[in-house]
């Protein structure tokens, strides 16, 4: 009997020990229904989940019994091994467990609109700071760039792209509904596990549309996280014709954001980040402290006022103790 491994990457946990695996160099699209091997099961100790959605694994195939062996499942595969995970969202603590919800994401793809409603770059700095507390890459959108005038880009939105740009985020400017933009946004997916952020009504449907016609994710407004609608296994990845996945979940924002607890903020801006040590004292907040390197900056011009405005706006609702799920 000849063995063969094939790799490929959790989309979505049907339950019962049962994992739908998107198989790498597929002839076949659709996701292989794999068991999870008992020795697994047992294995890791640090979790409550050995398998979880965006993982790696390394699957055996099952020879076909043409049976319907657990329900509606057929069992394809078993999943043998879970490689490395490159990062981890976690939802809450369970005990001494964390329960982890989704493996490997590694960007964020944070879509805000020029007009209706008006780009709001306090909100857009809200969401790259979740980005960066998770590590996460972040693209950023500018969409509905057809309802502004050539003049008006150039005088509102041009300066803008520019500064984050500066900050080391590639920015795009898209009109979803017109196919602009569009595959500029699809080569930063390809390759990554991306979730979509942003508020509602910014076009993230149409976007995700536009990218991959037909795929219609569930993507809320970040605000109504932990409504507890929704449980860990709703977390799902749709593969993308030309590479990489999109996470689907009604928590997207709730996974990137579930729970957090703790946020280096200072550290949340990459640009602040040359000037963290220079502060006078180590817990500076650069907020009144004197000898404070990053206010130095803002007045040299280094760091962008309205970027030092947007890091006291949250340090405020982070001392007011407002959860950052209630951003
Ligand atoms: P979501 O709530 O973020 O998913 O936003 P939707 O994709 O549902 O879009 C909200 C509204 O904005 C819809 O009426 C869309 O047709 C419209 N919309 C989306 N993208 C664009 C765009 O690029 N230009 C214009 N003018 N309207 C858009
Ligand atoms: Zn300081």
């Amino acid at each position: 009997m000849t063995e063969e491994f094939l790799f490929g990457t959790v989309t979505r946990a049907v339950g019962g020990g049962l994992y739908e695996v998107d198989i790498e160099d597929d002839e076949d699209p659709s996701p292989r229904v794999c068991e999870i091997r008992g020795v697994l099961k047992k294995g890791r100790q640090t979790t409550t989940q050995p398998v979880v959605v965006g993982d790696r694994v390394k699957v055996r195939e099952r020879e076909s019994t043409g049976a319907n062996v657990k329900g509606i499942y057929l069992r394809e595969g078993f999943i043998e091994e879970v490689l490395p995970r490159r990062s981890t969202l976690s939802r809450g603590r369970i005990g001494k467990t964390s329960q982890i919800t989704l493996a490997n994401l590694d960007q964020a793809v944070i879509v805000m609109a020029v007009r209706e409603p008006d780009l709001n770059t306090h909100r857009l700095d809200r969401f790259l700071v979740l980005a960066e507390s998770n590590e996460l890459k972040s693209l950023i959108c500018f969409n509905k760039i057809d309802l502004m005038k050539k003049r008006e880009l150039k005088k509102e939105i041009a300066p803008i792209k520019e500064l984050y740009e500066k900050l080391g985020y590639p920015v795009v400017l898209a009109a979803a509904d017109e196919d602009v933009g569009v595959p500029e946004v699809q080569a930063h997916l390809k390759d990554h596990i991306s979730a979509v952020l942003g508020s509602s009504g910014v076009g993230k449907s149409s976007l995700v549309n536009a990218v991959q016609p037909g795929l219609h994710l569930w993507v809320g407004e970040v605000m109504d996280i932990g409504k507890g609608r929704h449980t860990t296994t709703d977390v799902s990845l749709h593969p993308l014709d030309f590479g990489g996945y999109l996470a689907d979940t009604p928590g997207v924002k709730t996974v990137v954001l579930f729970e957090q607890q703790e946020i280096n903020l200072d550290q949340c801006f990459p640009e602040f980040r040359p000037f963290l040590h220079e502060c006078r004292f180590n817990n500076c907040t650069h907020d009144h402290e004197p000898k404070c390197a990053v206010r130095a900056a803002v007045e040299a011009g280094a760091i962008t006022q309205a970027r030092y405005d947007s890091y006291v706006k949250m340090l405020r609702d982070i001392q007011a103790g407002v959860r950052l799920r209630d951003w």
